[in-house]
C-alpha cells in the first residue's frame, strides 16, 4: 500500500532527498564520516550552507540589501526574536489576528512589553476568512504590520495578490507553512520568517529573510535571538543545526531543478485544486473558505459531525492517507499539501472521500 503523510509539520519530505540522505548518510560526499558527525567549521560544511543561502536567494529572488539567517528555535522563537530586533522605535505593534499562530505572536510579543494592538481579527466567524486592518496604517505610529501569511491549521492565506495594504507601513510576514509554496515578492516586506519542517527540511531550522536597515536589536536581547551575531557571524557564532541546513540544501536543489518557485506554485495549484474541486461538489465535506483566500498548503474540511469525522480518520488511516485530523484546537480534517506531497497523493484522498461519502 503506497502511504501518503499529510502531515501539517514535520511533514512529508521529497522521495529524491530522502533517498540521497539514505545514500550518503555513512560518508558525506565521500569523506567517509556523516553529515551527522562532522564540524560546522569544515570547509565542507560552509560549502552547504553558502550554497543553500544563495539557492534560496537565487528561488525567491531575494534582494542585495536583505539578509538570509539560519536560525534555530521555530517560528515561536521568531515570535520573540522579531519584536526584540525590529519594534524598538516606538515599540508598538500592528497585528492581523488570523487564528492560532497570529495570536501565539501577539501573545509573545506582548509578554516582553510592546504595545500589540490588534488591527483587524475574524474571531467571530471562527477564522475562515482574512481579516484586514480597520484603518490607514503608518510607520510614524508602528515599527510594523504583521501578518501570518499561511494560516495553517485555520487554511487561510494572504497570496500575494490579496496582502494588506502596506505603503506606509513595514509588512512582517510569518510563512512558515507556505515557505517557497508560492510566489511572493520579497520586496513587500521588511521580514519574512518560516520554520523548516512544514516546507522545507526537518525541525530545527529556522529561515530569517530581514532587510539589513531594519535590524536594531533591544539591549537585553539573548544571542540566540539577536539577529546582529547572525549576520557578523554568516550564522555560525555558534553550532548552527547542521543536519536540517544540509536538508534543506538538497531541496532547494530539488526545487531548483523542478523549475523553481513559479513551476512549484502551478503545481501546487493544480494539486489544492484536485481537492477543492471535490469539496464544492460533495455533500457531505465541506471546505468554508472563500475561494479567493484560500491556502494552497492547508486544506481543512470537515463533514459537521465529530463522530463522522473521527470515521473517516480512520477509513483514511487504513488507506494509508495519515495524519488527516484538524488541529486540536479547531478539530474537523485537513490535508497539508506541501511541495513534497506528490498530485497523486491529492487524487488518492479524493478517492478515498469519495468512498466514504457513497458508504456513510
Ligand atoms: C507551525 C507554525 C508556527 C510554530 O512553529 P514552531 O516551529 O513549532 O515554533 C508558527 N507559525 C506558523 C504559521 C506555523 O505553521
Amino acid at each position: 500500500m503506497t502511504v501518503y503523510n499529510f502531515s501539517a509539520g514535520p511533514a512529508v519530505l521529497p522521495k529524491p532527498v530522502m533517498e540521497q540522505i539514505q545514500k550518503e548518510l555513512p560518508s558525506l560526499q565521500g569523506s567517509g564520516m556523516s553529515i551527522l558527525e562532522i564540524s560546522h567549521r569544515t570547509k565542507r560544511f560552509e560549502d552547504i550552507l553558502d550554497t543553500t543561502k544563495q539557492d534560496l536567494k537565487e528561488l525567491l529572488q531575494i534582494p542585495d540589501n536583505y539578509e538570509v539567517l539560519f536560525c534555530q528555535g521555530g517560528g515561536t522563537g521568531q515570535f520573540a526574536a522579531v519584536p526584540l530586533n525590529l519594534a524598538n522605535h516606538h515599540r508598538k505593534i500592528a497585528l492581523l489576528d488570523s487564528g492560532h499562530w497570529a495570536s501565539g505572536a501577539a501573545d509573545e510579543a506582548n509578554r516582553l512589553g510592546y504595545t500589540v494592538d490588534i488591527v483587524g481579527n475574524t474571531k467571530a466567524n471562527k477564522y475562515q476568512s482574512l481579516p484586514y486592518p480597520d484603518q490607514k496604517l503608518s510607520g510614524d505610529q508602528y515599527d510594523y504590520l504583521y501578518a501570518t501569511l499561511n494560516n495553517t491549521i485555520e487554511g487561510t492565506t494572504y497570496h500575494r495578490d490579496i496582502l494588506p495594504e502596506h505603503n506606509d507601513i513595514t509588512l512582517v510576514g510569518d510563512m512558515s507553512s507556505n515557505f517557497m509554496a508560492e510566489r511572493y515578492n520579497v520586496n513587500d516586506f521588511g521580514l519574512i520568517f518560516a520554520g523548516a519542517q512544514k516546507n522545507l527540511a526537518p525541525a530545527g531550522l529556522t529561515i530569517v529573510i530581514v532587510r539589513k536597515d531594519l535590524i536594531h536589536p533591544a539591549a537585553h536581547t539573548p544571542k540566540m535571538l539577536n539577529y546582529e551575531p547572525y549576520v557578523k557571524k554568516d550564522s555560525m557564532f555558534n553550532t548552527p543545526p547542521v543536519f536540517p541546513i544540509y536538508v534543506a540544501g538538497l531541496v532547494t536543489k530539488w526545487l531548483k531543478d523542478l523549475g523553481g518557485v513559479d513551476e512549484m506554485e502551478k503545481i501546487n495549484r493544480k494539486k489544492a485544486a484536485v481537492l477543492y474541486d471535490y469539496l464544492d461538489e460533495s455533500k457531505m465535506f465541506k471546505n468554508h473558505v472563500a475561494k479567493a483566500e484560500r491556502s494552497l498548503t492547508n486544506i481543512t474540511f470537515s463533514t459537521g459531525s465529530d463522530d463522522l469525522d473521527a470515521q473517516f480518520v480512520e477509513f483514511a488511516t487504513q488507506n494509508g492517507l495519515m495524519s488527516v485530523k484538524g488541529h486540536r484546537s479547531v478539530g474537523g480534517l485537513r490535508a497539508s499539501l506541501y511541495n513534497a506531497m506528490p498530485i497523486e497523493g491529492a487524487k488518492a484522498l479524493v478517492d478515498c472521500l469519495h468512498q466514504f461519502e457513497q458508504t456513510h
